[in-house]
C-alpha cells in the first residue's frame, strides 16, 4: 500500500507518460501538432480565447496532407482529447498540446552552437578568465584556470552549468548570457525550495546530503568531497526527474525571508552577478551541521545583523531567527 502512495502518480489524465510518448510516436500525429501550433501562433491571446486557432477537420487534413480520410480520422482521434480539443469550432491544441509544441521550440535549433566574444567577469574563485560553452542544451561558464567550484560532479573549471533553451542564445551576448542563467537558476530555486517543481507542478523531494569528514580551508577544497562546501541540498521532482544539486548556502537563497534580508542589504539574489552570489556564499553565509536530529544551520550576513535559518534533513526550513 505504501509503495502505491509514493509512487508518481501521473496518470491523473488517463494517460501515463508512455502512453503520452507511444501516442506522440508517429509523423502524422506531430504534423499534426505542429499544424495546429502554427495556425495558433498567429494569434496572440490565444490561452484566453482559442476559437481562431480552430481548424476544421477538412482544413486540417488538407494542411497536414494525408490523402486517405480514415487514415487521418484514425491519427487525430489518437490525439483526442489529451493533445488536441474538438470544440464546436473545430480542432485546436489542448494545454497539453502546446505544451509539447513549445518543448519542440525550445530544443530547435543548432546542436554545438558556438558562443562568441568573451565573459567580462573575472572567475571569482581565482580571478581567472571565464569561457562560455554550449554543448548537448547545457549552458557553462567555466574557469579557464582554477577547478571551479563543484568537485567531480561537473566538468574540471565549472562556475555555474544548467540546462538552457536554444532559442534564448539568440541576440544575447556571453554577459548576457551570464545573467539570463543565474536569473533562471534562482527562479528555478525558488520554485523548488517550496517543493514545486518548475517543468510540472509536481512535488520535489528535499534530500541533506553532508561531506562527513569534510576540511576545507579559504581557497582550498576539501579533499574528501572536492568542493568547499561540507552540505549539499538535492531537490528533486519525483515525477519528471528534473532535479538540482547545490550548496546549503545557494538552496537557502531561494527562500522568501533570506530574499528580502538581503534586498534590503543591497542584493538582489534573484538577478544576482556572479561576483555578488560568490561574495554571499564565501563570505557572508556560516554552515554548520546539526547531529540530533540531523539538520543544518545557516546564519547570513556580518556583524550584528544576521539572519539565521535551520533546515532538516529533508531542507524543509524548522527555524528563523534574526
Ligand atoms: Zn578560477
Ligand atoms: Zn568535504
Ligand atoms: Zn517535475
Amino acid at each position: 500500500m505504501d509503495d502505491v502512495q509514493s509512487a508518481p502518480r501521473t496518470e491523473l489524465h488517463g494517460v501515463s507518460p508512455e502512453e503520452a510518448f507511444a501516442i506522440l510516436g508517429d509523423e502524422t500525429r506531430l504534423n499534426i501538432v505542429r499544424t495546429l501550433w502554427r495556425a495558433g501562433a498567429l494569434h496572440e491571446y490565444d490561452d484566453i480565447d482559442d476559437s481562431a486557432s480552430a481548424l476544421s477537420f477538412s482544413e486540417l487534413r488538407r494542411r497536414v496532407n494525408v490523402g486517405d480520410n480514415g487514415r487521418f480520422n484514425y491519427h487525430l482521434s489518437k490525439l483526442v482529447p489529451h493533445f488536441v480539443r474538438k470544440t464546436d469550432d473545430g480542432y485546436r491544441l489542448s494545454g497539453g498540446g502546446k505544451r509539447i509544441a513549445r518543448a519542440v521550440v525550445t530544443v530547435a535549433g543548432e546542436h554545438g552552437t558556438e558562443i562568441t566574444g568573451a565573459v567580462n567577469s573575472d572567475c571569482p574563485v581565482c580571478g581567472g578568465a571565464i569561457e562560455a560553452t554550449y554543448e548537448d542544451q547545457w549552458l557553462r561558464f567555466s574557469c579557464t584556470e582554477c577547478a571551479g567550484l563543484f568537485g567531480d560532479v561537473a566538468p574540471k573549471g565549472t562556475l555555474l552549468n544548467a540546462p538552457f533553451p536554444t532559442p534564448g542564445l539568440a541576440n544575447r551576448t556571453p554577459d548576457d548570457l551570464l545573467a539570463t542563467e543565474l536569473y533562471r537558476c534562482m527562479s528555478d530555486l525558488t520554485h523548488m525550495v517550496q517543493g514545486v517543481c518548475p517543468e510540472c507542478a509536481s512535488a520535489v523531494r528535499g534530500t541533506l546530503s553532508v561531506c562527513e569528514t569534510h576540511d576545507a580551508t579559504p581557497g582550498r577544497s576539501c579533499p574528501a568531497c572536492a568542493t568547499p562546501f561540507v552540505a549539499w541540498g538535492e531537490l528533486r521532482c519525483e515525477t519528471c526527474r528534473f532535479a538540482k544539486r547545490l550548496p546549503i548556502e545557494l538552496c537557502v537563497m531561494g527562500l522568501a525571508p533570506v530574499i528580502g534580508f538581503l534586498y534590503a542589504q543591497g542584493t538582489n539574489v534573484l538577478a544576482p552577478s556572479l561576483d555578488d552570489l560568490f561574495d554571499l556564499v564565501q563570505s557572508q553565509v556560516v554552515t554548520t551541521v546539526t547531529e540530533t536530529p540531523r539538520g543544518v544551520r545557516t546564519t547570513i550576513g556580518t556583524e550584528g545583523d544576521t539572519l539565521t535559518l535551520t533546515l532538516d534533513e529533508h531542507l524543509s526550513v524548522v527555524e528563523i531567527s534574526q
